[in-house]
C-alpha cells in the first residue's frame, strides 16, 4: 500500500531544531502554527517505532499533569496523543526510518521515561 505525504506533511519532517534558539520562536511561542516539524508537535512526547511505545521528557513539568489528563479521553493530552498516533500510524507505513531517526535524537537529548499507556 502506497501512502503519499503532503507537502505540508513532508515539511513538517524538518528536523527538530532546539540546540540553539530557533527562528520560528516569536514573542508568543511558535509562529509556525499546525506546520510546526513532527518531532515538534509530538514534544513532549518522544516515539520508538522498533519497540511501538512513547516515551515522555522526564524533566518537561507536564509530566505528571499530562500523565493524569490520559484518564479523560476529552484532555488536551488525550487529544495530543491521539493525533501523534494517527500520524505515527501514517509514517509507519511510508516513514519508518525517519520515525528511528527521530527517536534516537530524542533519546540523545532528553531524559525519556516510558508513558505507560502504548499506542492502540
Ligand atoms: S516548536 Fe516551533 S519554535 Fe520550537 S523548536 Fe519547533 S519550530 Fe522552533
Amino acid at each position: 500500500m502506497v501512502v503519499n505525504l503532503t507537502s505540508s506533511e513532508r515539511r513538517s519532517m524538518q528536523p527538530i531544531c532546539i540546540e540553539t534558539r530557533c527562528g520560528h520562536l516569536g514573542d508568543q511561542g511558535c509562529t509556525l502554527g499546525k506546520t510546526k516539524p513532527f518531532g515538534c508537535d509530538l514534544y513532549p512526547l518522544a516515539y520508538d517505532p522498533d519497540a511501538r511505545q512513547f516515551h515522555f521528557d522526564g524533566e518537561c513539568p507536564l509530566l505528571e499533569t499530562y500523565t493524569s489528563q490520559l484518564a479523560d479521553a476529552g484532555s488536551d493530552a488525550s487529544r495530543h496523543l491521539a493525533r501523534m498516533q494517527a500520524a505515527i500510524k501514517k509514517l509507519e507505513r511510508t516513514d519508518t526510518d525517519y520515525l528511528r531517526a527521530n527517536f534516537e535524537f530524542d533519546r540523545d537529548y532528553f531524559d525519556l521515561v516510558p508513558l505507560s499507556r502504548t499506542p492502540d
